[in-house]
């Protein structure tokens, strides 16, 4: 697939990283993940402005405007051929001799653009499983840092288990999955853990609230614990690549009645109208 690499179109093959970039060696970085469906990013000016807050959050300078970065991801994209694909955008310290300290150089703006990966059909229509495991990450997961040590582990282990998403608890509520939000819902109301430093901000998320709200539907964000998971009548986590996908089974104990629920696809069925 094709990629971009500080101004050049590359090759997502192409070996173009030197051994002393800071990604590389330290995660001293930010991402993001864009959908594009039928040629039109989704909910693009949500991503750039998280991209724009997890840099700063980290005191890295992009050394581009928005608008710069977007003529680049709507040129690549272009060049792709591809309508849906996934956007990988990823920004670091730069390349220079490896010292903990901030070096004086600007920073590498990466991207690949990927033909979309879409959740496996029978885990789409039947509902996906989860384990529960505890959050080991730091103090801001708001910032889409590329340091996903924790997550990958508990991501493997959830896989190991027969789970697709690990869903973590930090101090015995529910934050967030590995790579997702996490939601239930209990008596006709949306449940979502708050928007502090302890989960990231998801566009996914921010997309469910609207939704909700336009159906009618009530979203508390407020956090709850594995035990009111497992009262509730339904689950779903939400994700740029895996959409609004309904939650069936915690650590082999079913959901609800262990189907996919009728707020996760009602939210679903409107997600599909707005792409
Ligand atoms: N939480 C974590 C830890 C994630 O990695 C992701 C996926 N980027 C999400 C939530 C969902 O965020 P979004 O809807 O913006 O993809």
């Amino acid at each position: 697939a094709i990629g971009y690499l500080n101004g050049k179109i590359i090759s997502s093959n192409d070996p173009v990283l030197p051994i002393d970039e800071r990604g590389h060696q330290f995660g001293d970085g930010v991402y993001e993940v864009i959908r594009v469906y039928n040629g039109r990013a989704f909910m693009m000016a949500e991503h750039m402005d998280r991209f724009f807050k997890s840099a700063e959050a980290i005191k890295l300078n992009l050394g581009k405007s928005s608008g710069e970065i977007l003529e680049i991801v709507h040129d690549l994209i272009e060049r792709s051929g591809f309508r849906d694909c996934d956007v990988y955008m990823q920004a670091t310290r730069g390349i220079a001799p490896r010292n903990h300290l901030f070096p004086n150089v600007p920073a590498s703006i990466s991207m690949t653009v990927k033909p979309s990966k879409y959740v496996d059909e029978e885990i789409r229509s039947n509902g996906a499983k989860v384990k529960l495991l505890p959050d080991e990450r730091w103090q801001n997961c708001w910032i889409k840092s590329l340091n996903l040590l924790p997550n990958i582990l508990a991501k493997q282990e959830a896989f190991e288990a027969g789970a697709l998403e690990a869903v973590l608890i930090r101090e015995g509520y529910i934050t967030e999955g590995s790579s997702s939000n996490f939601f239930i819902v209990k008596n006709g109301e949306i449940w979502t853990a708050p928007a502090t430093n302890h989960i990231l901000h998801g566009i996914t998320r921010i997309a469910v609230k609207e939704m909700a709200s336009e159906l009618g539907i009530p979203l508390r964000e407020q956090a709850f614990t594995p035990d009111e998971m497992f009262a509730a009548d339904e689950a779903f986590i939400t994700s740029t690549t895996q959409e609004i996908l309904p939650v069936v089974e915690a650590d082999g104990q079913k959901i609800g009645d262990g189907k996919p629920g009728k707020v996760a696809l009602k939210l679903y069925e409107r997600f599909l109208e707005k792409i």
